[in-house]
C-alpha cells in the first residue's frame, strides 16, 4: 500500500536472503541482508528464530541492488545494511561490497548514502571508525540499561552499554559523523518514563539522533509496539534535549519485518522435501 516491495531471493545453494525496496519523497532506498540468518539472537527479530546459516559473499549483497533495480526499473539512491544478519559480523565481506558499491565503475555510491546497522560488535565498530569511510552508523540500542538490554539482546552479555557507547563515542569524533541509535519502543519492556529518561541520560552530549521505531510482530513472541506511549517517549526526550524522530513504518501490509518471508520460505521449502515453490 505504500510502494514497498519485498523480494525473496534464493541464492545459488539455495539459501534465502530478504531485500526491500523502499520509497521515499527523495527517493528510492534499500535495505540489503548482509548473512542467511543471524547468530545474535535479539529476541524481537525473526531472523534470530530461523538460526545462521552462513556469511553473504560482497557480490551476494551487491546482487540484491542489482537484481532489484533490474527488476524494478529504479535507481536506487541509498542503501540501509539493516536486513538479515550482522553486518559487523560479515566484515570483510561488507567492506568489499562496500568498495564494490562505490566503485565509479560499478553503482558509484557515495557511502555518506549508506547506513550500516549493528547490534553493537564493540571492535568491528573501533575499526569501522579508524576507515573513516563517512557512512551512517546505525546502532541497535534498544534499552538504556543492562539488565534490560541483555534480555532483549545477548550481545549486551559480551560487550554492555558503557563499552558499547564509548565505542560510538570513538566513532562520532574519528569520523565526525554522528551516531544513529535505534530505539524499539516495546510495551512493558523499555517504554515508562523512567526508560526514556535513563535514555537521555546515557545519550546525553552525544551527537547522535534517535529513531524511535515500531516492533515488527512475529508469531513466536508476544512483543508490541507501546503505540500510545512513542510519541509521548519522543517528546520526554526532546525536553531533555535529546533528538528523536518516529519512523515511519513502511511495508506493514507485506510483512516486511526483517526475516519473515525467509523463515516462511525455508518451512514451505522443508515441507515440500526442499523442491522449487
Ligand atoms: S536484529 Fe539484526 S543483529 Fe539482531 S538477530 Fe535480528 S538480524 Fe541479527
Amino acid at each position: 500500500m505504500d510502494n514497498t516491495v519485498k523480494y525473496l531471493y534464493r541464492l545459488s545453494d539455495g539459501n534465502f536472503v530478504e531485500t526491500v525496496l523502499m520509497k521515499y519523497n527523495y527517493g528510492y532506498s534499500i535495505c540489503v541482508s548482509t548473512q542467511v540468518g543471524c547468530k545474535m539472537g535479539c529476541k524481537f527479530c525473526a531472523s534470530a528464530i530461523a538460526g545462521f546459516v552462513r556469511n553473504l559473499s560482497p557480490s551476494e549483497i551487491l546482487m540484491q541492488i542489482y537484481e532489484t533495480e533490474k527488476n524494478s526499473a529504479v535507481r536506487v539512491s541509498g542503501v540501509v545494511m539493516m536486513g538479515i544478519g550482522e553486518p559487523l559480523d560479515n566484515y570483510e565481506n561488507v567492506l568489499k561490497f562496500l568498495s564494490l558499491v562505490s566503485d565509479s565503475r560499478g553503482n558509484n555510491f557515495s557511502l555518506r548514502h549508506v547506513s550500516l546497522s549493528t547490534c553493537g560488535i564493540v571492535p568491528r565498530i573501533y575499526d569501522l571508525a579508524s576507515l573513516k569511510l563517512g557512512l551512517t552508523l546505525s546502532v541497535s540500542l534498544h534499552c538504556a540499561d543492562d539488565s534490560g538490554r541483555s534480555e532483549i539482546m545477548p550481545v549486551n552479555k559480551k560487550y554492555n552499554i558503557e563499552k558499547l557507547i564509548e565505542a560510538c563515542r570513538f566513532y562520532i569524533n574519528n569520523t565526525g559523523r554522528r551516531v544513529t541509535f535505534e530505539y524499539a519502543v516495546i510495551d512493558n519492556v523499555n517504554s515508562s518514563d523512567n526508560d526514556a529518561d535513563k535514555l537521555a541520560f546515557l545519550l546525553k552530549g552525544i551527537n547522535c539522533h534517535v529513531n524511535l521505531i515500531p516492533v515488527n510482530k512475529i508469531r513466536e513472541r508476544n512483543y508490541r509496539t507501546a503505540k500510545a506511549g512513542v510519541a509521548e517517549f519522543a517528546k520526554r526526550l526532546g525536553r531533555r534535549g535529546i533528538n528523536a524522530t518516529v519512523r515511519r513504518t513502511l511495508g506493514s501490509d507485506i510483512e516486511a519485518a526483517c526475516g519473515q518471508l525467509r523463515r516462511d520460505a525455508v518451512e514451505k521449502s522443508n515441507l515440500n522435501g526442499g523442491a522449487d515453490f
